[in-house]
């Protein structure tokens, strides 16, 4: 029994080992995962205690509106509550989104390396794929603009990038978004949005008037800390919104989800704690690969891409035996280069050693 022909091309997700099996299989009493972006601060109390109130309910369908949650969201950002569509992660929006709009008669664009989800999801829906390579890590957006034709139906933006952490600033989407043709969709996934410190990053709210076919794509899996639960969405004019909502299963994100988002969405003191310790990680990464003569890119997100001088799979491998798990750039479209995820102090310090030593012998085996 064949599936669709284009299944036949993709690979299907792989997760890393299971830390339990890799510290069993290595010998080792502890292991730091800083592979996925993930928050290593957790989650906001706040949200905790909404999810407790949530337990005795379990056996009740959630909403399948997400009311309470949309309400309060379309409160802080200040758009209509029809503006918003929920997904199982914000994963589950770009799927919608590749559903609702892509087929193989259409095309869509995108920058390379970016996040995997666009590609793999409309690669699914039988879309044409265009792929733009990345120049210093950044979107090429003159280059993206050239690739739009007739067929083209959605263009992504990944800003910051996953896995360089390069932002698009806000003079160069404003003019990219004034050149794409009105019926092209631009996805602007921020996924990162909460960690961004640069000045000039854009508050693309605030052109969802001005441009009618920008959607936004923003997650409670990073600086929110609710990866576990599965809870991102997207915002744009009421009527995307309103036509690709037939695209999303009923019950998309769960009651826990919902009510830990809500939790989550009145701790801001939370986010900004998290934001600051982020950055100053950031900087201590910034000022190892300085001393080293590492090349990185400097990054608005919660993590980092390193370049290790040498095989990427060789420096994950040798971060592994030290107990730490990062993400090797061999998979991401960048051979020689290892993304970390920021940790907590110490545990960006003890990562820091390790990388260190390794690039010395790295350095003494080619002298
Ligand atoms: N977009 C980007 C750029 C990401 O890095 C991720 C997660 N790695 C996602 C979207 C999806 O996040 P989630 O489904 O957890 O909301």
């Amino acid at each position: 029994m064949q599936p669709k022909q284009q299944l036949l091309s993709l690979k299907p997700y792989k997760p890393g080992k299971p830390v339990e099996e890799v510290k069993r299989e290595l010998g080792l009493e502890k292991i730091v995962k800083l592979a996925s972006n993930e928050n290593p601060y957790g989650c906001s109390d706040l949200a905790k205690e909404k999810i407790n109130e949530e337990l005795s309910q379990l056996h009740v369908y959630p909403d399948g509106y997400s009311a309470e949650l949309r309400e309060k969201l379309s409160n802080q950002l200040q758009v209509k509550q029809e503006q918003i569509i929920f997904g199982n992660g914000s994963d589950e929006v770009v799927q919608i989104l590749c559903r609702a709009y892509l087929s193989p008669e259409t095309n869509t664009v995108m920058a390379a390396p970016t996040f995997p989800q666009y590609r793999h999801n409309a690669v699914i829906e039988g879309a044409e794929v265009k792929e733009v390579q990345l120049v210093e890590g950044n979107h090429d957006l003159d280059a993206m603009l050239q690739a739009i034709d007739q067929d083209t139906r959605i263009v992504w933006l990944c800003n910051p990038n996953n896995p360089t952490g390069n932002y698009i600033p806000e003079s160069e989407f404003v003019s990219f978004m004034e050149k794409v043709p009105s019926d092209v969709v631009v996805v602007s996934d921020e996924a990162y949005y909460e960690y961004v410190s640069a000045a000039d990053y854009p508050n693309t709210l605030d052109y969802l008037d001005k441009y009618p076919n920008l959607v936004i794509l923003r997650t409670f899996s990073k600086a929110h800390g609710l990866a576990a639960l599965r809870i991102g969405y997207g915002v744009a004019k009421s009527s995307i919104i309103q036509s690709i909502e037939p695209a999303r299963e009923p019950f998309n994100t769960s009651r826990i989800a919902q009510a830990a988002a809500i939790g989550a969405l009145e701790d801001d003191t939370f986010i900004r704690e998290c934001k600051e310790k982020n950055r100053k990680g950031l900087e201590t990464f910034y000022a190892f690969c300085d001393e080293k003569g590492l090349l990185y890119y400097p990054s608005e997100a919660n993590f980092i891409l390193i370049d290790v001088k040498s095989d990427a799979d060789q420096a994950f491998d040798y971060l592994l035996r030290k107990g730490y798990i990062v993400r090797s750039g061999s998979a991401l479209g960048f051979p020689t280069m290892i993304r970390v995820t920021i940790g907590e102090e110490e545990q960006n310090k003890e990562i820091i050693e390790h990388l260190g030593a390794y690039i010395d012998s790295i350095v003494e085996k080619v002298n």
